[in-house]
């Protein structure tokens, strides 16, 4: 698929602009994968792990905590200092990795992935950790997010001999480390990721040695803890999300800087900035919807934010309702917050079925909205009569949406009310969250009202961009990357036909 990139501020230039910009191949992963569905998914989670005698078992137990970043795929690499282990499988964390499976995983040092991927052969073989034995030696890699200039960095690489095994974000860093010109390997690593433009999490690891490191502008968000080897001493860990730390009984010590590059050795800890004075843009929408509640990302609770989140919705578009609904699981948080501020009653007036399966057959394909009606169930007597607000965390293509508000209206409700705890999603991301592609975003082709009409709500209301700012913003100020509710890019390159509006003709 050819795509014609466009290197600026996509929200600073008209499409005029755009196109007079140069023309470069991109494979566009993200968007050939915002296939079917109508949610977000992001794309990965990483965990790694230095010092511990079970150091695979802890790596596993992280994964799991870090299931909901993705669940296509997963793999764990081991190093005992001498050899390195590397195991990847396609499902769910729980599912690849048996016991008789991690008894293949010896060493004291660990790192680990788990993804969200197409489906097809090439789903596999793109799994991480990526292990490559380069002329730099032996290294595994994992990381969570997409680099952005990665078509230009391929050709160069390949002129200069590089052959490559996967069209995965994480090969390009290593091929990058492997022709770096720089005298050691954590020199090469640091101008590799100098070069690589984009959002990236990542965890490296060689034999005796693991390195973590978050790109320029802070997109993912990366945390370092220290817990209790059981051995003796301490084990140093690092995970996308701090609710990892909370299986493993690991202390959260701190966010890894964006710029910051962190190596663990057996001298230590020992950090450098190998990127500074680039604005930070972490991915506010990690607070709005992706990162679970119980962890502490860029530097604050995922469940304050969304709490204030609610609040703020209640404050801004609060509507003379009954009962507040959220739509489960991601709503719940933000549902509790506009219940508080509003003075109406939450209730759970949807339940949501935890154990729907991915290859699950519908029986019924031509029963209208069985697919969410598969994952989601209305409680009758609480909804019954009553004037209900739901909360949910994004509208897409609206389809889902439509379902909802039809499933509360079709269990009695009088009125319904849909509030959504963030901007209106009109544009797509390129960092590492599978959104479609512009032209299929209700929200960039339609207003609120024809979208409210389409939902078949009695009323729609957003979060506003200030009130969601405000939300997740701590005593220490943190630069959020909004693009997805903006159009304004904080990376140079974008691609042109990603980000046309419906019915736009190249
Ligand atoms: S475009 Fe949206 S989803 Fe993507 S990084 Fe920016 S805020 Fe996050």
């Amino acid at each position: 698929m050819t795509h014609r990139l466009f290197q600026g501020v996509a929200g600073a230039a008209d499409r005029t602009q755009q196109l007079a910009f140069c023309s470069l191949y991109s494979d566009s992963r993200s968007r050939q994968q915002a296939a079917a569905g109508d949610t977000l998914h992001e794309e990965c989670g990483v965990a790694a792990i230095y010092n511990h005698p079970d150091a695979a078992r802890q790596i596993y137990l992280s994964l799991y905590a870090l299931q909901h970043r993705g669940q296509e795929s997963a793999g764990i690499a081991t190093a005992d200092g001498h050899h390195l282990a590397n195991i990847k499988g396609m499902g769910l964390v729980s599912e690849i990795f048996t016991d008789d499976v991690l008894q293949k995983l010896p060493g004291h040092m660990a790192i680990g992935h788990t993804r969200y991927s197409t489906t097809g052969d090439s789903a596999l073989l793109n799994a991480q950790p990526i292990r490559v034995d380069s002329t730099k030696g032996l290294i595994a890699i994992a990381h969570n997010g997409n680099l952005v200039n990665l078509a230009s960095l391929r050709s160069r690489l390949e002129r200069a001999g590089a052959y490559f095994q996967t069209t995965s974000d994480s090969e390009i860093i290593v091929q990058l480390i492997a022709h770096s010109s720089a005298g050691s390997l954590v020199d090469s690593i640091a101008d590799s990721l100098s070069q690589v433009e984009g959002a990236f999490s990542i965890v490296m690891m060689t034999r005796d040695r693991i390195f973590a490191a978050r790109d320029p502008r802070g997109f993912r968000p990366l945390s370092m803890g220290r817990m209790k080897n059981p051995d003796g001493g301490d084990a140093i860990v690092f995970a996308s999300e701090s609710c990892a730390f909370d299986l493993l009984r690991a202390e959260f010590v701190r966010d890894i800087l964006p710029g910051e590059l962190v190596m663990v050795s057996e001298d230590g800890v020992t950090s450098r900035q190998y990127a500074s004075g680039i604005p930070q843009s972490s991915c506010i929408f990690e607070h709005v919807y992706f990162a679970r509640p119980d962890s502490r990302i860029f530097g604050r609770w995922v469940q304050e934010s969304r709490d204030q989140m609610g609040r703020q919705l209640a404050r801004e578009s609060g509507v003379p309702a009954d009962v507040v609904v959220p739509v489960p699981d991601s709503g719940v948080t933000a549902a509790l917050g506009y219940a508080e501020e509003s003075g109406v009653p939450f209730r759970l007036g949807l339940i949501r079925n935890h154990y729907v399966g991915r290859t699950f057959i519908e029986p019924e394909q031509r029963v209208r909205d069985f697919g969410v009606r598969l994952k989601l169930n209305p409680v009758r007597n609480l909804l019954e009569g009553k004037r209900v607000v739901l909360i949910d965390d994004s509208i897409i293509r609206g389809t889902t949406s439509r379902k909802i508000v039809r499933m509360v209206r079709g269990a009695g409700a009088k009125e319904v009310h849909l509030r959504i705890s963030c901007p209106p999603t009109i544009s797509p991301c390129f960092y590492g969250v599978d959104t479609p592609r512009k032209q299929e975003l209700i929200a960039a082709n339609q207003s609120i009202e024809e979208i409210r009409r389409f939902i078949e709500a009695d009323s729609l209301a957003y979060l506003s961009l200030d009130g969601l700012l405000q939300s997740v913003q701590d005593k220490e100020k943190v630069g959020y990357c909004t693009a997805c509710y903006t159009g304004n890019y904080p990376t140079q390159w974008v691609d042109v036909e990603e980000i046309l509006p419906a019915g736009a003709v190249l």
